[in-house]
């Protein structure tokens, strides 16, 4: 059984799904957030990274775009790293909740147990678990660093982006303040919440979350540096998150249909991590009801099938 991916047959397979959905005009950008609404509609990449550290691409890979919710992997994987995986289930969770990503329902009826990273909730608290504790700087440089570490190259918040963010995050800042009322945020709330809208406010482009999905397939070394970037051992831990919770609402039609971990965000990005064999990424603005890019996910489900990337799947690939 081989589990290596031919790189002619992903060249293919990439141009193929970028062929077949760049016309599909399903979907509408996020326009809660002003600035997301601003971002051209017809953007379209795709990217995916190797075990070698070749990258290949197709289309709108080297746009930034706002990584969203897809930060929430990367941070949870640093709190993961800095502590332990146990604490951070400890501490927050994970499990999906089974509501909306940005619910305050789900905090009033789970205030006795916690959900998942990977949710805002979760998010702000993996933020709050960040070191060192109590410094807005020291912990974004951690974050930003560890974010840069995993795709081996520089990362830059959008301004315009997170400006148009703060100024509209009413909801997320009563999540910070009712976590703190349940006492499950572990440092100023404020400062919690400011480092998690910063982070969501992060321009990336495809082919650089390719290389962070692959870093993360590859037990954190980074396959374009060869550097270690955190623990093997919490692969499974966090690709099991992304497969529990990472497409909203959606996620177990996702997992069931396309057998692939991955995390979506309302910028149109979504990554997803195959273990030990490949890391990919698409882009794309317009999302459907429930906020996963449209063209992004068809496009991901088109290469998983055309390369039997299904991680359920026990036979041969
Ligand atoms: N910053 C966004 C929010 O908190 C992220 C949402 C997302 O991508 O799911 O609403």
């Amino acid at each position: 059984m081989s589990h290596s991916i031919d790189k002619d047959l992903l060249r293919e397979a990439l141009e193929q799904a970028h062929e077949r959905f760049c016309t599909d005009t399903a979907g509408k950008n996020a326009d809660y957030i002003p600035y997301l609404a601003s971002v051209p509609s017809s953007l379209f990449g795709i990217a995916a990274t190797l075990p070698d550290g070749d990258t290949l691409t197709v289309g709108d890979c080297d746009y930034s775009f706002g990584i969203e919710s897809v930060s929430k992997v990367p941070t949870a994987l640093l709190a993961m790293n800095q502590h332990s995986a146990e604490a951070v289930l400890d501490k927050i969770g994970a499990d999906a909740t089974g509501l909306p990503f940005n619910s305050i329902m789900a905090i009033l009826l789970e205030n006795d147990h916690p959900s998942t990273p990977l949710v805002n909730a979760g998010a702000i608290s993996a933020c709050s678990m960040i070191l060192p504790t109590g410094s807005a700087e020291g912990k974004w440089n951690a974050i930003r660093n560890f974010i840069e570490e995993l795709c081996g190259s520089k990362v830059e918040v959008i301004e315009e982006l997170y400006h148009s963010e703060s100024a509209t995050n009413f909801n997320n800042r009563s999540i910070a303040w009712l976590l703190r009322n349940y006492e499950r945020i572990y440092d100023d709330p404020e400062l919690s919440l400011d480092l998690y809208t910063r982070q969501c406010s992060l321009g990336i482009t495809a082919r650089q979350m390719a290389v962070m999905a692959a870093t993360i397939a590859f037990g954190g070394v980074n396959p374009l540096t060869r550097r270690e970037v955190f623990k093997s051992n919490l692969t499974p831990r966090i690709t099991s998150m992304m497969a529990t919770v990472g497409f909203y609402e959606h996620t177990g039609d996702w997992l069931f249909s396309t057998g692939l971990p991955a995390k979506s965000g309302v910028g149109g990005g979504i990554m997803a991590v195959v273990p030990g064999r490949i890391g990919i990424a698409a882009f794309a603005p317009p999302l459907d009801s429930s906020g996963n890019s449209s063209k992004a996910q068809k496009a991901l489900g088109f290469i998983a099938q055309r390369l039997n990337l299904n991680i359920f799947n026990a036979i041969d690939h």
